[in-house]
């Protein structure tokens, strides 16, 4: 094949404008030194015999170093090197919805080609500060305990941080399967993961009939260096074309300690000094670069939103490590998860005392500000008052007494199975039925048959009050005399057929 015609990509084919032709010096890995390119510039695109492209990524004196993106296959000192004068672009476009696409946004569904609306630059700028408003409408993420106490808005950043197999890609996922019906269009985005985890992800959305409005773009461990380099990139920019056209999107990276390794594995290669935790210099660079471009544009541009939940790993819980703080101090919080807590059973296991939300309540249903404007208060009281019942042993107060048992109602309330997103009409029921303090007499079985069961009987008993809380956002008196009504139902009547 002519590299004229773009590597095996049955999207447009990449116009090609060469400008120069180079001479492969050596090939280390997934990188190509190559000749004779004088005028080359950083970031810029180029194609070897074949097709298989690759980018500039940085100069000796006499070479150009080229990272490779796609299996390095034959390349071999001595092939040409064509350079074309331009960044890297690819396709986006409304056909994309319900696809899995490789970093390169070619197919790897095995569904066929993806017709492509455009072709939008992969490395863009973040939009510019007068482009933006602010972030003031809920992104549901289906999670109790994220809705209540550390609630998300559309266009935001919240880091999910935490050890291996603790929960994270599953909240994200929640959020994700949530997202059906709410017009928000979902990007999973999986780097360096091995193939089988994303291959488990694929079988839920399928179950779910998530694809109906999402897509994955796949960098897992299997695909080329400079494609899981590539992968949260081409996520973004994928989802900024959804953004532009005045949609609302979630994009989800999983993970960027991954994205990281990877980097740093780069850089190795390309001789460049290593600095803390042998990371290179400009890995804060890298990242933030990425977390910029989440955005809510004004109205006069759309109005769309971009929200993003990049995952990073921690060793033994220390959010300490240099990848990871540098993430918290570029999103605008972070959810802490807790291998003890998940040990305990406490799933998600999200630690509340460590997780915040900079964007705190303003984007929260007005229904729900109210009642988890304490919760985090009393739930952090209630962890305390744990502690330190467990060391002493005297006889504690009634008053002490009451709010251990009202922390064990709210944690069995915030206590959540997986694959299983509850909507905010729900949480704001059974919130508002934790406040009238009836949940904090009831042993655990019960709390738990109540999560089930209290929002069916409300929907059997009062079809419209759901939907009701969902248009208004607030309670109206009339709502709450349901509620009242349902509550006296469920406790009296209900329990004692
Ligand atoms: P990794 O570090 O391997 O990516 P992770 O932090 O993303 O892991 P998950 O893969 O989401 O964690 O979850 C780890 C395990 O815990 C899975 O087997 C998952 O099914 C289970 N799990 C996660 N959340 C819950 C939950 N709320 N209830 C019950 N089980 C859960
Ligand atoms: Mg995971």
């Amino acid at each position: 094949m002519s590299p004229l015609s773009g590597p095996d990509n049955n999207n447009a084919a990449i116009r090609f404008d060469i400008k120069e032709v180079g001479r492969v010096k050596t090939v280390r890995e997934f990188i190509v030194l190559a000749e004779n390119m004088p005028s080359c510039i950083n970031g810029q695109i180029v194609a070897f015999d074949g097709g298989l492209r690759g980018i500039v990524m940085g100069f000796t004196e006499q070479d150009v170093q080229i990272l490779i993106l796609g299996p390095k296959a034959h390349i071999k000192a001595g092939d040409k090197v064509y350079s074309k004068a331009q960044s890297l672009y690819l396709p986006v476009g409304n056909a994309f919805v319900g696809r899995i696409v490789n970093a390169l946004c070619e197919p790897v569904d095995g569904k066929g080609p993806i017709a492509a609306d455009e072709e939008y630059l992969v490395f863009r700028d973040a939009p510019g500060i007068m482009d933006r408003s602010t972030v003031e409408r809920t992104l549901e993420s289906g999670t109790r305990i994220i809705d209540t106490i550390m609630p998300l808005a559309l266009g935001q950043r919240q880091l999910l941080v935490g050890d291996r197999q603790t929960g994270k890609t599953t909240v994200t996922t929640d959020a994700i399967i949530n997202q059906k019906g709410n017009n928000v269009i979902c990007i999973y985005c999986s780097i360096g993961k091995p193939y089988s985890t994303l291959v488990k992800t694929i079988s839920l959305f399928e179950e779910k009939g998530v694809f109906d409005y999402s897509l994955i773009v796949s960098g897992v461990a299997s695909t080329s260096v400079g494609e899981q380099y590539l992968a949260p990139y081409t996520a973004a920019m994928l989802g900024e074309y959804f953004m532009l056209n005045g949609k609302d999107v979630l994009v989800v990276f999983d993970d960027l300690t991954r994205h990281a390794w990877i980097y740093r594995q780069i850089s190795l290669l390309l001789n460049r000094a290593p600095g803390r935790e042998a990371y290179p210099g400009d890995i804060f660079y890298l990242h933030s670069q990425l977390m910029e471009r989440a955005a809510q544009m004004n109205p006069e541009l759309g109005g769309g939103a971009m929200t993003f939940l990049p995952i990073v790993e921690t060793l033994q819980g220390d959010v300490t490590g240099y990848i990871p703080t540098n993430l918290v101090s570029m999103t605008d919080g972070q959810i802490y998860f807790s291998t003890a807590l998940f040990n305990k059973g406490i799933r998600p296991a999200i630690d509340v005392g460590l997780s915040v939300s900079r964007i705190g309540n303003r984007a929260q249903w007005s229904s729900m500000k109210g009642p988890s404007r304490s919760l985090r208060l009393e739930y952090l009281q209630y962890k305390e008052l744990l502690q330190m019942t467990q060391l002493r042993t005297t006889e504690l107060s009634k008053e002490a007494q009451k709010k251990l048992r009202r922390g064990e109602a709210i944690t069995e309330l915030l206590i959540q199975d997986k694959n299983n997103p509850v909507p905010m009409e729900q949480q704001v029921i059974d919130m508002y039925a934790l406040n009238r303090e009836v949940l904090d007499e009831l042993p655990r079985e019960e709390i738990r048959k109540f999560k089930n069961d209290f929002y069916r009987k409300i929907r059997e008993w009062f079809p419209n009050l759901p939907q009701q809380l969902r248009d208004s956002k607030i309670i109206v008196d009339e709502s709450i005399a349901n509620l009242e009504e349902a509550i006296y139902f469920y406790f009296n009547q209900e329990n004692k057929q």
